[in-house]
């Protein structure tokens, strides 16, 4: 054996993975079964008391999905990770650790619509806060911070438009703050971005975009960067204060550098119970082996697509981080040199209108609701994934009536150029 440490696309091959130890199959096999059989009873015992690691229920843990999460641990840098159900499942799950009623946790404004109101409406029912602040005006973040603050909130490249977050910056804040950044981490996926190497102390994925990568699976997951200091000041008492349903035992003390994950699975799912079917773990985990091939090809062919419309005369504006003209060109060398993602948005000189006409005419992008697909997307913004917002924060957060967004895919970039050209009515 070498003693080189594996590189990236090793990694998505073969992180977590082994030949199954009872029949040798060298896919990681579908454990398809709702619970696993105890040795003995003391075994019994001490699952269920966290003394010893093993499967009890699918819900709580499984051995698909066991190797996805070391996987996507290993990809990002980080000390473990928990697969769930969705993307938003992530986001619930990792702030249930780390909010009480009352609490608030800042966001960045520019974030998937979907989380827009989850923050706003749902995490409001729970008592938890939004705070939004703006990711490009690093202060904003820092006026936002009160003593009730426990978490900042921002994705990496962010929806709509793509735009690239300055993310050691706003770690810089979150530290100075004592509370954890949690990075969204789905349009980057870490093939392009590993935000724990900027500060991120948590990182969260809808696993349903590039990871899984072919529009066929819904999953989330969570990454415990091992950073961060679960017991000062008693602001995380679900991590530092004795577990009453775990025979008192304190989670950070008992896990160390993991006891996050550790507290997303036996307080967070286990409790919630968003679990993630392990069929989606197999399917997610073999579109992992190609994310490096994938990634790479997006990213080409976003950047061919970007430079063809922002010379076409029916287009007013183009924002893609990729091109050397953009305002988040700077932030794309630093954080993404390989390429900066596949979803970008643009704008019609004809407005609303025009935007609609285009996305009808469109033949081989499909209209529809998602991003990360092997398939190239479209969709108007303002009329769906960010409609209900009102018109003066569609605006602010990148979805004005005129924008359209465009995940690319990973056809021929001739043929998606020429079916935008066809579109365009030249
Ligand atoms: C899709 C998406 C989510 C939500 O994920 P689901 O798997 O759909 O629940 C969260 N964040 C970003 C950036 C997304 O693109």
């Amino acid at each position: 054996m070498s003693d080189r440490l594996p590189g990236f696309s090793t990694l998505a091959v073969h992180a977590g993975a082994q030949p199954d130890p009872t029949t040798g199959a060298r896919a990681t096999p579908i454990y398809q079964t709702t619970s696993f059989v105890f040795n003995d009873a003391d075994h019994a015992a001490s699952l269920f008391g966290l003394q010893a690691f093993g499967n009890i229920y699918t819900r709580i843990g499984n051995p698909t999905n066991a190797v996805l999460e070391e996987r996507v641990a290993a990809l990002e840098g980080g000390t473990a990770a928990l697969a769930v159900a969705s993307g938003h499942a992530a986001q619930v799950v990792v702030l249930q650790q780390l909010l009480q009623p009352g609490d608030e946790f800042i966001a960045a404004r520019k974030l998937y619509g979907g989380s827009i109101n989850q923050f706003t409406h749902a995490f409001k029912s729970f008592g938890w806060n939004v705070v939004w602040a703006d990711p490009d005006d690093i202060a904003s973040f820092e006026r936002a911070v009160t003593p009730r603050t426990k978490a900042i909130f921002i994705e990496s490249i962010a929806n709509p438009a793509g735009s690239i977050t300055d993310i050691e910056a706003i770690s810089t804040v979150a530290r100075k703050a004592g509370v954890p950044l949690i990075v969204d981490n789905t349009l980057a996926s870490p093939y392009l971005i590993r935000p724990i190497d900027h500060g991120a102390d948590i990182v969260v994925h809808s696993l349903t975009k590039f990871l899984g990568g072919h529009g066929n699976s819904i999953g989330g997951i969570i990454v415990d960067a091992g950073t961060f200091d679960w017991s000062t000041g008693g602001k995380y008492p679900m991590l530092s204060e004795p577990r009453p349903e775990y025979h008192g035992i304190r989670l950070q003390e008992t896990f160390g550098n993991f006891a996050f994950a550790i507290a997303c699975r036996v307080l967070g799912l286990r409790d919630l119970g968003p679990a993630l079917s392990p069929f989606n773990a197999f399917m997610i985990l073999t579109g992992i082996e190609t994310l490096p091939l994938r990634m790479q090809k997006h990213c080409d062919n976003a950047k061919a697509v970007a430079e063809f419309l922002a010379g076409h005369p029916a287009v007013a504006a183009v924002n893609y981080a990729g091109l050397a003209c953009d305002k988040y060109n700077q932030l794309a060398r630093k954080y993404a040199p390989k390429g900066a993602g596949a979803v970008f948005t643009f704008s019609l000189k004809g407005g609303y209108d025009a935007g609609v006409s285009l996305v009808s005419k469109l033949q081989l992008f499909s209209h529809l609701a998602n991003v990360g697909d092997t398939r190239s997307l479209v969709i108007h913004p303002a009329s769906t994934t960010h409609s209900q917002l009102d018109d003066a924060a569609k605006v602010k957060s990148g979805a004005g009536p005129d924008v359209v967004r465009l995940s690319i895919g990973i056809e021929d970039k001739e043929d998606l150029i020429a079916d935008l050209e066809q579109a365009l009515g030249t």
